[in-house]
């Protein structure tokens, strides 16, 4: 496993892979878990290199208290890493990569995923920036994402689409604890009722299913069940719930294949976001 931290040394291995076999990549911003590991052996399983990259991406945040709340612990993600077969961690330094000079971003206009009634183009821009300068330097054909983080998968597609990257996508799905609660890295900042209520996230997304199964067709009956029920505990505060298309996150008025249930929310300190997607004839959890 070797680790880089240098932008040039990232380049010039990249270049030197160039007929060494496909690269498979995974963005993280570390702290990582079950759900980062799953892309790491199914990076490894597909293709001949694999690259993973930590890097806590302050573009991204749009509360400076959530990016100094954000866990960090390089050692044992290291670990971690080194239990599998990762060919190369890439952790570049902040400043580096985004030196006080730094002024071009990347930035999707509509509709690149926003969900409504969240005025993220912060959020929008920061990823779509990071995305295009990690790909830059790594130069991946696949790129592993996780179905979790339905909002960044919309707006990495949106710009490999809009910049021509000649980046495949994989989405893997959602890893979840046993109750259903999605893997975060923010997770154990759940005080154990916060981590209780937390549970009832995945159960709203599972109302809606029960709905859409049970053959309800109205996206915002749906959209209702599901915000009701999470309404009715007082320690989860609502950012959005939606039922919508997930390249565009725009609201439905009926439910059909490919339709995307998600939600974001916030419990005490911690956000938390989880989604599910309806196939038609089956079901993304
Ligand atoms: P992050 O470290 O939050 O930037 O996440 C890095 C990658 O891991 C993203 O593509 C996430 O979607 C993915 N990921 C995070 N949590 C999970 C999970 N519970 N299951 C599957 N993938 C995940």
């Amino acid at each position: 496993m070797r680790i880089i931290h240098n932008l040039d040394e990232m380049t010039e291995t990249a270049r030197g892979w160039l007929a060494a076999g496909s690269v498979g990549f995974i963005p993280t911003m570390g702290y990582l878990h079950a759900g980062h590991i799953a892309l790491v052996n199914a990076a490894q399983k597909e293709c001949e290199i694999s690259v993973v990259s930590i890097f806590v991406n302050p573009l991204q945040f749009e509360q400076s208290e959530d990016l100094a709340r954000y866990p960090r612990d390089l050692a044992r993600d290291l670990q971690l890493l080194n239990a599998t077969n990762i060919d190369v961690v890439f952790i570049p330094d902040v400043d580096v990569l985004f030196p006080p000079n730094f002024s071009t971003y990347v930035i999707p206009s509509s509709p690149a995923g926003r969900p409504k009634g969240i005025r993220n183009v912060g959020y929008i821009r920061g990823v779509a920036t990071v995305t295009t300068k990690l790909f830059q330097l790594v130069r991946p054909d696949v790129a592993y994402l996780g179905q979790k983080d339905a909002h960044r998968v919309a707006v990495v597609r949106q710009v490999v689409r809009d910049l021509n990257f000649d980046v495949n996508l994989r989405i893997l799905p959602t890893v979840r604890e046993s109750d259903g609660l999605a893997l975060s890295s923010s997770n154990h900042l759940l005080t154990p009722p916060e981590r209780q209520a937390a549970s009832m996230l995945y159960r709203a997304l599972l109302i809606g299913k029960a709905l859409i199964d049970g053959g309800e067709r109205n996206a915002p009956v749906v959209e209702k069940a599901m915000t009701a029920h999470l309404q009715a505990e007082s320690l989860i505060k609502l950012d959005y719930v939606t039922v919508c298309h997930p390249d565009t996150f725009r609201e439905l008025d009926e439910v059909r294949p490919g339709t995307l249930l998600a939600l974001s929310a916030r419990i005490g300190n911690v956000p938390l976001i989880d989604n599910i997607i309806w196939n038609g004839g089956s079901w993304l959890l």
